[in-house]
């Protein structure tokens, strides 16, 4: 949960990293947007109180950025401020928004914009309510309800999730994607109980995704593609049913897609696919030291021996599939 110290900090010292960039002229910035939103979202203007369509609506929605539609808060985190503009708790990722002083007005406020798209939204103050004490004081034209039906969630076992969590952040369209524990007999097992294979789980990620962005037939393609499916409880050096390659389905429609992707990957192998699919039961995050492991890890040799090799692969065979991310051109 982010706190006024966080964004305090994020003003003064630099914005956490966006999931990706999107830029855009001014002219085609207001072609694309009426001009009360082109105002406010381009020209950091403010609209007046209780004008805006969100301000008093507190039905379920994600709310994403009027511009790009990059996600930026859920109705869960909205509250009724009494100051007619929409305002939120808590922004749905903490990569959503960045922070800018902003001294305009004669005042000493923090402006809050898209982190994806550089848009206006508003601006944050500390009197919100506990536990974060944040108000998002956001203007409604700056904001456009977010479909959420196109979002899914799947889950895959390759080997070391340190690995496969590297490979499917890179993916546009996966919006999260958290290493864990399924499969096995255990609730809420550790690291070390997993890797002593007594418990049956497999090292997984959980990838939530935007299926109209990346269908999840590409995701258990890209899969198969970045992990060998054809050693049964191994990947490499690693050796243990923890290690397995296994698929969890989470609906009848995904495991009719995963069956589909199998059989016609069989003829990209040499050797037969030995890929388990299963239903999904539960899922358990790994601690927290698992979690982003190549980002934060990146010269420990494993990642420079293994997972750096894997994503230069990944950005050779599924260039077309990536975020749009600097690093990555
Ligand atoms: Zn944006």
């Amino acid at each position: 949960m982010i706190n006024w110290l966080d964004i305090i900090k994020f003003a003064n010292h630099g914005n956490p990293k966006p999931s990706r960039r999107i830029l855009k002229t001014d002219a085609e910035w207001e072609a694309q947007l009426t001009p009360e939103q082109y105002r406010i979202a381009r020209q950091h203007q403010t609209e007046r109180a209780y004008t805006g369509a969100f301000c008093q609506l507190f039905e379920p929605a994600l709310y994403g950025c009027v511009c790009c539609e990059n996600w930026l808060f859920d109705s869960r985190e909205k509250f009724e401020s009494g100051t007619g503009w929409p305002s939120f708790t808590q922004p749905v990722t903490e990569n959503a928004m960045q922070y800018r002083k902003d001294s305009s007005h004669g005042m000493n406020r923090i402006e809050v914009l898209c982190n994806v798209c550089d848009a206006h939204l508003g601006h944050i103050f500390p009197d919100g309510p506990m536990p974060s004490g944040l108000r998002y004081c956001i203007n409604s034209a700056a904001l456009r309800k977010v479909s959420t039906t196109a979002l899914q969630t799947a889950t895959f076992g390759g080997g070391c999730f340190w690995c496969t969590e590297a490979i499917f952040k890179a993916l546009d369209g996966v919006e999260s994607v958290t290493s864990g524990y399924s499969g096995g007999d255990v609730i809420n097992p550790d690291y070390e109980q997993v890797k002593s294979g007594a418990t049956g789980h497999a090292e997984v990620i959980q990838v939530i995704f935007d299926s109209h962005i990346i269908p999840y037939e590409d995701l258990v393609r890209i899969h198969l593609h970045t992990h060998n499916p054809t050693t049964l409880n191994r990947q490499g050096a690693d050796v243990g049913t923890q290690y397995r390659s296994v698929i969890f389905y989470h609906s009848a429609e995904q495991k009719a897609m995963a069956e589909n992707v199998l059989t016609e990957a069989t003829a990209d192998f040499d050797d037969p696919i030995v890929t388990a699919l299963a239903p999904f039961v539960q899922f358990f995050k790994a601690e927290a030291h698992h979690q982003n492991f190549y980002v934060r890890n990146p010269d420990l040799p494993y990642c420079e021996v293994v997972i750096t090799p894997k994503l230069q692969q990944l950005r050779v065979k599924y260039a077309d599939k990536l975020k749009r991310l600097p690093e990555l051109d």
